[in-house]
């Protein structure tokens, strides 16, 4: 078959959505995939090999070889950057695309973060901007999200920010040592605190385990199958209705569209390892779900006649406001082990922070940190005091790898129209396709709130009884990364905005963008929730659609 209702392109947290919610409303859907099906084994606990830290190898794709981008820093200079290094703002490539190896933070955003322009104003230079729906609309599909996939939290505890009408499905992990220290802390602050929400099962839950609460989470697979990504939730869902058909080793090089400019289908090879096939498939619908650096290459490559400056690009907007989250954190020595080995490991949160700080736009939320190999913890966990090698290092590491206590977490990002992906004019991937080229940085406001955040966090350890207390200085960098958001942002004007509210691309009917790239906004929170919310709602008025 050559002809379908759909075609989807990626299989990550939104792709695997649209194509449940498809095929369950019987619709004929292809499921492109560039990436493979990463078995437990595939994605394997070497250390020094994992998504998270990803500086000495990683494990979800995509290849080494072959899949360069070209990363322009703040000074203009321009270099090809690889998939394992930071600039390269890698996520995965494989079947469940990000959710295969990610933490499963499942946060809902603040009501707030769907109307900061609103609340705060534009600051010059940025290009901030109200969501066209609001937290309200987005609600029902939140809680689908989460009772879908399967969510684990305390849906009381932060009720009165932001509100639920149903609580999770699984109770919230448990406490640690370092939750009760943490908590005290908070509690003599005056700060709000909250269990951590993951999408995790804490009991059985969809038919699979429960979470053995070993020590790799983030960054690897889980062994019992208890982290809830697309790959073993929604994509089996979609691939039992028999009408939906996936093809992984399939990279998507265009979207195509017909003599009168309207859109027909894509343009894809087809390898599994071998010699490369063009191969061409038609729909009535395509939906662009390859995520935020992705998706914008991808309707940028899409050029033709009627379509210069590719599809969805009349204004020159596909690939801007290119979003993700600056991560302030601060570390603390514990008076005693804090450190019990339970996983994930990732506890307690404080959401004090996220809108009303005085002077600042936005905020965001800090949260104690996942289990961390110890050579996470050498790369990312010392103080700069320390001789990063040699006896010191080591006498350092032996004696307080179970006494450092971390907080961290994701700032507002405050967009600016200049962090973007447009694609590079001569460099190619291993199919012969233009690159995705990543310029520009966020806007400084951005970097106002991460400083604010980041003394937070400081009070925060030393109020836990830390004695020694350190953290670094935030930059101006080009924000992305694994929280990749906001380049093919919805709107209800063309001229600022790619798509509508559903993801429907401006003035192409039958072509939709559905996963991060819709976030006008990234929310003081990690992302993944919200993406998975706007892909069922937008999943929803396809299938009515076709
Ligand atoms: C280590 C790690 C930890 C994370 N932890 C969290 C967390 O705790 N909480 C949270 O909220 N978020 C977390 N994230 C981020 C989260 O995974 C992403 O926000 C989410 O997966 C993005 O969803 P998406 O649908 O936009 O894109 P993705 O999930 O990235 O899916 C896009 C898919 O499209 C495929 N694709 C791309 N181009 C093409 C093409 N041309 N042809 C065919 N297929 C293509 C890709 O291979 C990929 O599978 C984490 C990510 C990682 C890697």
């Amino acid at each position: 078959m050559n002809h379908y209702d759909a075609i989807i392109i990626g299989t990550g947290a939104a792709g695997g959505i649209v194509a449940c919610v498809l095929s369950e409303a019987g619709k004929h859907v292809l499921l492109l995939e560039r990436g493979s099906c990463l078995s437990f084994a595939d994605v394997g606990r070497d250390h020094l090999r994992n998504q998270r830290l990803a500086i000495y190898g990683h494990n979800a794709g995509p290849d080494v070889n072959g899949n360069p981008r070209v990363f322009v820093d703040p000074q203009g200079r321009s270099r090809i950057v690889k998939p394992y290094e930071l600039d390269y703002h890698n996520n995965a490539a494989c079947v469940g695309g990000g959710t295969r190896v990610y933490g499963a933070q499942a946060w809902r955003f603040h009501p707030d973060d769907f109307r900061m322009a609103t609340k705060y104003g534009v600051p010059e230079g940025s290009s901030l901007a109200d969501w066209p729906i609001s937290y309200e609309t987005l609600e029902p599909f939140y809680e689908r999200a989460e009772w879908e996939l399967g969510a684990a939290g305390n849906g009381d505890s932060i009720q009165h920010q932001i509100p639920r009408k149903r609580n999770y499905p699984l109770p919230a992990v448990g406490p640690s040592a370092q939750t009760v220290a943490l908590q005290n802390a908070a509690r003599q602050l005056g700060w709000v605190t909250t269990p951590v929400p993951l999408l995790i099962n804490t009991e059985p839950y969809g038919g699979r385990a429960a979470c053995i609460k070993c020590k790799y989470c983030v960054g690897f697979a889980c062994p019992t199958d208890a982290k809830n990504g697309s790959q073993n939730t929604v994509i089996p869902r979609a691939l039992a209705t028999g009408t939906c058909e996936l093809k992984t080793f399939a990279v998507v090089e265009t979207i195509d569209t017909d003599e009168r400019g309207n859109v027909s289908g894509v343009s894809y090879f087809d390898h599994n390892g071998g010699k490369p096939r063009r191969q061409t498939a038609r729909a009535k619908m395509v939906i662009v779900s390859a995520g935020a650096i992705e998706s914008a290459r991808l309707l940028l490559n899409s050029r033709s006649t009627l379509h210069p400056a590719g599809l969805g690009n009349e204004h020159d907007q596909v690939g801007r406001n290119l979003q993700g989250h600056l991560y302030p954190r601060a570390y603390g020595i514990s008076p005693t082990k804090i450190f019990d080995g339970v996983g994930p490991g990732v506890t307690i949160a404080t959401t004090q922070f996220t809108h009303n700080n005085p002077g600042i736009i936005g905020g965001g939320m800090l949260a104690d940190d996942f289990i961390k190999p110890p050579i996470d913890f050498w790369y990312d966990s010392l103080p700069p005091d320390l001789p990063r090698w040699g006896i010191e290092n080591k006498r350092f590491m032996r004696e307080n790898y179970t006494r450092v206590m971390h907080v961290r977490g994701p700032v507002q990002d405050i967009p600016s129209p200049e962090g973007r992906v447009t694609v590079d004019a001569t460099v190619r991937d291993q199919w012969g396709i233009p690159v995705a080229r990543l310029s520009g940085t966020t806007h400084r406001a951005t970097v106002e709130a991460a400083e604010f955040l980041r003394q937070r966090g400081e009070e925060w350890m030393r109020a836990s009884g830390c004695d020694k207390v350190w953290s670094a200085q935030p930059g101006l960098i080009l924000s992305g990364r694994q929280h990749q958001a906001g380049t093919c942002r919805m709107g209800s004007d063309p001229k600022s905005s790619v798509t509508d509210e559903w993801g429907r691309v401006h003035q192409h009917n039958n072509l939709f963008v559905v996963d991060g790239s819709l976030h006008v906004t990234n929310g003081g929170f990690n992302p993944v929730l919200t993406i998975m919310a706007l892909a069922f709602r937008g999943a929803e008025f396809i299938a009515r659609a076709i």
